[in-house]
Order: structure tokens, then sequence, then C-alpha cells
């Protein structure tokens, strides 16, 4: 459940009074949100006389839902903003891993050159294999950092697990949390902490509810800056990497006030399908897409077969504009 208290309870007693009840305490355009769960079905005694408005959910997807709040939130990354009404589609563009000042630097310059914002690149890899390449770790994080000073790029990176999560979050501009990380608590509850944009990514084993539970930790915890990404799902097909869901973000533009990214590079692992697939997300109107691309993807030391070269990522964009446009939105 979740309960707006009247202007006239402080937030000290609003404190106090979610503490009484177990419940979650965050103050939203300045007013006092009290969030219990979803169990809870009537405004409980302690909140007698001390409440403006009320919502009563199914389940515990709540700060999430629009049933709570129709409009979709929105999020700002650096000097753009997704969602609300703004109708953007923030392409995200950069390498899987950042591999070298060089290598981040040719990044930097093709997305500067082709008037975008947002670089991507993972310093942090969860990689399957322990014998791969792991990423650069700190040393990735102070080159991203440095890009983001040199050109005026807002970054984003991954965090793996809960031992660097403050590194990530000092470092970038928008956290991402991986497929495979989005379980973590330690990495979940740390996100709720900063107030930094979180872009949690599905696990490929991941139901919606499960991943929209995900969001809802770091949002009850104080941070509503979460966008969702879905990445592509495990299906019976392994002539692709995994499966796009398209369906499931029908389901999540519907049922969720949260931006939504669309990551077709892990979903499909093979550069040959992604401008196409890149052409389907948007065209389904959503917050922004995610590419990877690398100056020679044959040499990447992750994620090799999906990377775009950069004349395939330009040759992209440029495709993407109109697409967006027939559905009312702009490419940013
Ligand atoms: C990535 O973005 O490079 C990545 C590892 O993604 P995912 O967590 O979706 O596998
Ligand atoms: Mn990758």
């Amino acid at each position: 459940m979740i309960l707006h208290l009247k202007d006239t309870v402080s937030q000290q007693e609003a404190d106090k009074l979610a503490e009484s009840i177990q419940a979650f305490h965050v103050v939203s355009d300045g007013k006092s949100v009290v969030i219990t769960g979803s169990g809870v079905k009537e405004v409980p005694a302690e909140l007698h006389g001390k409440v403006d408005e009320s919502w009563v959910f199914k389940n515990d997807m709540q700060l999430a839902s629009r049933e709570y709040r129709n409009e979709t939130r929105e999020v700002k990354i650096g000097n753009v903003t997704i969602g609300g009404n703004t109708k953007n589609t923030l392409l995200i563009g950069g390498p899987c891993s950042v591999e070298s000042e060089d290598q981040i630097r040719e990044s930097s310059e093709l997305l500067v050159g082709l008037g975008l914002s947002t670089l991507r690149g993972g310093c942090y890899k969860p990689r399957t294999s322990p014998y791969s390449f792991q990423g650069m770790g700190l040393e990735g994080l102070k080159l991203l950092a440095k890009m983001r000073e040199e050109f005026g790029l807002n970054v984003i990176t991954e965090v793996r697990d809960a031992t660097h999560v403050h590194e990530v979050i000092e470092h970038s501009d928008v956290i991402q949390i991986g497929a495979k990380a989005m379980y973590d608590q330690g990495i979940l509850r740390a996100c709720a902490k900063t107030q930094k944009p979180v872009l949690i990514k599905r696990g490929f084993g991941t139901t919606l509810q499960e991943f929209v539970q995900a969001a809802e930790f770091v949002l009850s915890g104080g941070n509503e800056n979460v966008i969702l990404c879905e990445r592509g799902i495990r299906t019976f097909e392994t002539g692709t990497r995994f499966t796009l869901d398209l369906c499931g973000v029908a389901w999540l533009k519907h049922y969720t006030n949260l931006p939504i990214i669309l990551d077709p590079s892990h979903a499909m692992g093979y550069a040959y399908g992604i401008p196409d697939l890149a052409r389907a997300c948007v065209a389904m109107g959503i917050d922004g897409l995610l590419i990877e691309a690398h100056r020679n993807p044959l040499v990447a030391k992750s994620d090799a077969s999906q990377q775009l070269t950069h004349v395939e990522f330009t040759e992209l964009l440029k495709t993407l504009q109109p697409v967006a446009n027939s559905v009312g939105y702009k490419m940013v």
C-alpha cells in the first residue's frame, strides 16, 4: 500500500511512523510517501488522520505501477531528459568494454561527431568464464571520467558486484546493473541511496514481475531515477544469443511508469541482425536504445561478434530518426 501523508506531518514524524509499521518512507515532490507491503489493504491504525491519499495493490509492483502514477517518470541524464512528455529516444553507444584510452577516445569522438550525448563502456565485466577479459576496473572508470571531462559526454557503466558499487556511482552518470547482477541486494540498496540514474537490465531468466520488483528496491529506498532495460531472455532458440522480448516491452510500457531502454545488441549477439532489430525497437516508441559499437569489432576483448563498426553505427542512426519520428519520438 502507498500512503501520501498530510503536509502537517513533519518528515521526522513520518520517519518514525513508517518505522513503527516496518514501512518505507521516501520524500517525492516534497510529499512524504509511506510504502508498506501489498498485503496491507487498509490504512494502519498508527496513520489514522495523517493520510491524504492511499493506493492498494494486488502485488508488490507499487511505486513503479501506472496505477500509482500514470505518467512515465522523467529521468535526467546530464542535459538530456527521457520519459515524462519528452518523447526522446536516447541512443547510447560505445564498446562492450573499455579497453584502452585510445579505443574509448575513438568511441567518444564518434558519438560527439554524431551529436550524441551518452557513452557506454564496461569496466567490471560479469563474464561467463573466469578466463575471459574481466575489464579494466578502476583504471577504466577513470578513463570514462576523463572522456566525460574532455568531450562533455555522459557515461554509463556497469557494476558487477557490491564491492565496487561506490566507485561506479562516483565515476558514472548512469549506473548500469547488468542482467547477471540485477538480483544483488547490496547493489540495489546502494543504488537506492544515490540520486544518480540507475539502468536495470532484465536477467535472462527473469519474469517481468521480478524485473519490476528489482526496480522497487531502488525506488522504495529513495531513488526515483530508475530506467528498465530489456536485453533479451533465454528461450529454446539457440540460433541467436537470446530472444528480445518485445511483448515484454509492451507489457512494461502498459503497466509501469518507468522509462524503458532496449538493448538489441546483447539480445541478438550478432552484428548482422542489430540494425533491423534497432529499428523495430524504436518503432515501439521507447525511451532509449543501447547499441554496442567498436572501432574494430574483430579484435574486441568482449562481445566481438555483436559490436557494430563505427561506419555501421553511423549508417544505423540515419535510418532510426525517421522511424522515431513516425511514432512521434525523436532520436537524441
Ligand atoms: C553489457 O551491457 O555489456 C552487458 C554485460 O550486458 P548484460 O548485463 O545485458 O549481459
Ligand atoms: Mn557487452
